[in-house]
């Protein structure tokens, strides 16, 4: 596979070297710049997943990582069932994985990937988290040899359930609470990629949602939910992905260029860049602002530049895109609306993709909204908002009673780096 940075063609790569630089020279994206459409799509939907996600994996990235069958085997080991909602419009359910989000598939993935192209390279990953991510890449590197991991998150900031998932697995994943904000501890990171002797001591990477594994993994449940609907049903196929740094529309969109027959909504929330983006043209960010859908507070969404690309490479015009944006308000009553409906219960991020669907589908059409993370992960708000209880998977369950393991520092780059250097021996 063939990778550019999207700022300067003339830094070309192959997959494994993109997937270890994460991002490419004066912070730009690794992107292909063709994408082959897959032959026989009506044969494909006829595979179960990991079977049909090996064929187009290694369609996409071509004869590296000889170990591409295994990994998916291993990386890809729960559901992603299609679930009526509504009239004609059903979830694709992303939150059976680990930990609760769509995001272990992406993780779980990468994972694997780096430990098979890492070599006999020691990598140390570093990130900050508010949530999500942080509790899916502390899973997915868990006992992944020769790979270090270290989580910073905002002491007391984030969910107990979140902590509990980072911070209750030891081993090679350290759980670092910082005394400060979700900004102090991206600052670190920060610190710490920036300081290239340290950087090349410890071998750091930072697995967030700018690596290209993590979005080609995604690319697998595209196909996925398409597999699940009859024939009939797969040609009037949209989907409503609720965005945050549109990572996930981006695999979406790469599902669409190999072949399968869809069109994309836009859904996000009071951070609506994108969809003003498009109405007026002009691109205009405004200050981040906190909402219940925080994994989409996002008011600079840094896949943006890959949604264009692809647009260009495949000629489509951004006006196909349906979007539409909700405040918190609007998100709760989407939430009441559909569980008085039919009794489906949405979290935030899901009642904004159902909602913004619903007001687009049009009367042949069947729509898809995706289903990013259990309701149960939004607990506190879902029970509040439909007077309800909502019940943790039981696999969590058992993990919420652990002791977590995490250590506190202060927001201060040279105690952070003592304490790596310290962990890792070296
Ligand atoms: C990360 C996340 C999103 C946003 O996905 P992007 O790929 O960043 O657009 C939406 N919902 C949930 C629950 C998430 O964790």
């Amino acid at each position: 596979m063939e990778l550019f940075n999207l700022k300067d063609k003339s830094e070309q790569v192959n997959f494994a070297t993109a997937v270890k630089r994460g991002i490419g020279s004066n912070q730009g994206l690794f992107f292909p710049d063709e994408i082959k459409p897959l032959d026989n799509i009506d044969n494909l939907l006829e595979m179960p997943l990991v079977e049909r996600s090996q064929v187009i994996l290694r369609h996409l990235i071509g004869d590296e990582v000889p170990e591409l069958e295994s990994i998916i085997a291993d990386a890809f080991t729960f559901k992603a069932p299609l679930v009526k909602a509504d009239d004609r419009i059903y979830a694709l359910e992303l939150f059976h994985g680990p930990t609760l989000a769509f995001k272990d598939f992406g993780a779980r993935f990468m994972a694997r990937v780096l430990s098979a192209v890492r070599g006999n390279k020691h990598l140390t990953i570093l990130t900050a988290t508010s949530g999500d991510t942080g509790a899916a890449v502390a899973d997915a590197f868990f006992k992944q040899s020769g790979i270090d991991v270290v989580v910073l998150y905002p002491k007391g900031k984030i969910s107990e359930l979140q902590e509990k998932l980072i911070a209750t697995l030891g081993g090679n994943i350290r759980a670092v609470q910082i005394n400060g904000t979700f900004d102090e501890c991206q600052d670190l990171v920060k610190k710490a990629f920036d300081d290239a002797d340290f950087k090349e001591k410890v071998g750091l990477n930072s697995a967030n949602s700018i690596n290209i594994s993590r979005l080609l993994a995604q690319v697998c449940y595209y196909f996925e939910a398409a597999s699940q609907l009859s024939k009939a049903e797969r040609d009037k196929l949209v989907f409503s992905v609720p965005c945050g740094n549109f990572g996930n529309i981006t695999a979406g969109l790469i599902a669409k260029a190999l072949g399968l027959k869809c069109r994309f909504v836009i859904s996000c929330n009071a951070n609506d860049t994108v969809p003003r983006y498009l109405k007026s043209g002009k691109w205009d960010p405004h200050a981040t602002i906190p909402t219940l859908s925080n994994a989409m507070d996002i008011s600079r969404p840094n896949n943006w530049p890959r949604v264009e690309a692809l647009c260009r490479m495949e000629h489509w015009d951004l006006d196909a895109f349906g979007y539409g944006s909700l405040n918190d308000d609007e998100t709760m009553a989407a939430m009441r609306e559909l569980h008085n409906k039919t009794g489906y219960v949405l979290e935030p991020h899901a009642a904004i993709a159902w909602k913004v669907l619903s007001s687009h589908l049009k009367e042949d059409e069947v729509g898809i909204f995706l289903g990013t993370a259990h309701p149960a992960k939004f607990k506190a708000d879902v029970d509040k908002v439909l007077s309800i209880d909502v019940a943790l998977p039981e696999a969590l369950e058992r993990r919420k009673n652990l002791d977590s393991k995490s250590v506190t520092l202060d927001p201060d780059y040279t105690k952070l780096k003592d304490y790596i250097l310290k962990e890792l021996n070296i």
